[in-house]
């Protein structure tokens, strides 16, 4: 069989559609475990903002019951202005405890209530009514405390007094700051909003670059129906969204109307958190050379086994591929590509250190008139006549015998036996099964003529001198009446 031309390609490339599938199946796991891992701290995410609402709601509600509570002494606290400030800060950390059964567990708060300078007036009406809020501190300085990504909690009365916690959150704050505190973004949205928490950030991406990536719950209070200002909780969104590792990229929550549009938003996901009216995203930023670095991180032993197996493929197929064509191409050297049979070489090369039995016979078989079989028949027919007289041959001999095309019509057969005798009878018989069927190739049919030489094998196969002799006989048969053997 002829070897195809271009089985290189099918060879390299064939195997490679293997790769492709195991390859597209270890980018489907590598996806699915992304994936997982991805929409499950979606969920955290989601869960821990449904508590910060919760934390709001109570809280919100803490104020709005009791705020007409017992008043605390204005001498439990250090009160000073700063920066034309009026600072309250509790002089003991622990001084909750104060209302609380002796069993409890002291509680470390750390808290601070701002206003107006006027509140500084210790005997002010204004400082009793700060006062009498005083009772919630502790509880903002507590729920500022219970989780990471709080990091912030306050109560901002109608009148601009605020309450604050940790201290640091407003202990620099300015009379000029306190004085805009109603025209901020969160203090607008809360007081138009009375029956949601209004979600405030995250901040634009330049403004997280500077580290900024805050979001504000607020919800407003009242008593009675009567506005008495918000609460407000600051969010870190960085440490909302914890750290998947080992992943290639991070997840960011963003408002809708920043969600990326250009395909590195992967896995969008809506939050919807209970109480607010959130409208922001979480996505997986997807950057294409990321990932690929880490899947050939993570994949690297799969991988290089991929590619182990598809070159010891290709290189062993190859391989196996030249040896096809290299015996291809002997046995084209060897064998008449008209009938199959072996040429002049391969006969040759099959006698070379060939083992004979006691005799061997050398002969040449040649069609009688075959000019005018061509001639009558064309030129076509001709060639039938030669291939059928080449598979005639093979059939009527034996597997340690050969026959061979010398070229033309003109057949030289090889046999080997114990009895000469033998050897004469296969010959007869070969001829016989020539011309008894040849009618089926050509109308009229045709005869042959050979010359044979049987010699014993001791006597050595010189085969130029057999072909010799054999090609004396063959003359003789044909110049003497044809359709004949001569031995
Ligand atoms: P003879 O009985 O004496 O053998 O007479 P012949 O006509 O057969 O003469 P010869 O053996 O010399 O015939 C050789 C002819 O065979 C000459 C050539 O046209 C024809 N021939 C040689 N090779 C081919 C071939 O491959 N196909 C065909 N169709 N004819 C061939
Ligand atoms: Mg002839
Ligand atoms: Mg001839």
């Amino acid at each position: 069989m002829q070897p195809k031309k271009n089985y290189k390609k099918i060879v390299i490339f064939g195997p490679l559609i293997l790769v492709f599938a195991i390859l597209s199946m270890m980018v489907y796991s590598y996806l699915m475990v992304l994936n997982q891992q991805i929409t499950s701290e979606y969920r955290n995410v989601n869960a821990m903002l449904q508590r910060a609402g919760k934390i709001l709601v109570a809280l919100d509600y803490g104020f709005s019951s009791y705020y007409e509570s017992t008043l605390t002494e204005a001498t439990d606290f250090n009160i000073e202005v700063v920066n034309g400030v009026c600072q309250l800060s509790p002089k003991e950390s622990l001084m909750i405890t104060k209302n609380l059964a002796h069993s409890s567990p002291p509680i470390n708060i750390s808290y601070m209530m701002i206003g107006d300078e006027k509140y500084c007036n210790a005997s002010s009406d204004v400082t009793e009514l700060a006062l009498r809020k005083v009772t919630l501190a502790p509880i903002i300085s507590f729920l500022h405390d219970l989780d990471d990504y709080v990091i912030g909690v306050h109560y901002l009365d109608e009148h601009g007094f605020i309450i604050s916690s940790p201290k640091e959150a407003i202990q620099g704050i300015t009379q000029e700051q306190l004085k805009t505190v109603r025209l901020r973004n969160f203090w607008q949205e809360a007081s138009q909003n009375p029956d949601v928490i209004s979600v405030i950030g995250p901040s634009a991406f330049s403004e997280v670059l500077m580290q900024r990536n805050n979001m504000t719950l607020a919800m407003p209070v009242f008593e009675n129906a009567v506005f008495k200002g918000v609460v407000v909780l600051d969010v870190s969104v960085d440490k909302l969204i914890g750290d998947l590792s080992p992943v290639a990229g991070k997840i960011r929550l963003v408002r809708t109307e920043s969600l990326p549009t250009d395909g590195s938003a992967y896995l969008p996901h809506k939050l919807e958190v209970s109480y607010t009216n959130m409208d922001h995203y979480l996505y997986y930023h997807w950057d294409w050379r990321a990932e690929i670095t880490q899947f050939v991180d993570d994949m690297s032993m799969s991988l290089a086994v991929v590619l182990l197996s598809y070159l010891v493929t290709v290189i062993g197929v190859l391989h196996l591929g030249t040896r096809v064509e290299k015996s291809y191409y002997a046995d084209l050297a060897s064998h008449d590509p008209m009938t199959g049979v072996l040429n002049r070489r391969g006969m040759e090369e099959f006698l070379r250190g060939k083992y004979h039995q006691q005799y061997l016979s050398i002969a040449i078989l040649d069609i009688d008139n075959f000019k005018s079989i061509n001639d009558t028949y064309g030129h076509d027919v001709g060639d039938d006549v030669i291939c059928y007289l080449g598979e005639q041959i093979e059939k009527s001999i034996r597997n340690t015998d050969a026959v061979a095309r010398f070229g033309g019509e003109e057949f030289v057969v090889y046999l080997t036996g114990d009895d000469s005798d033998v050897l004469k009878k296969i010959m007869l018989r070969v001829k016989d099964a020539i011309t008894s069927q040849s009618s089926k190739v050509v109308e009229n049919g045709f005869t042959v003529s050979g010359g044979v030489e049987i010699i014993q094998s001791d006597k050595g196969c010189d085969f130029d001198k057999l072909f010799k002799i054999a090609d004396e006989k063959l003359y003789q048969a044909k110049t003497t009446g044809k359709d004949k053997l001569v031995f």
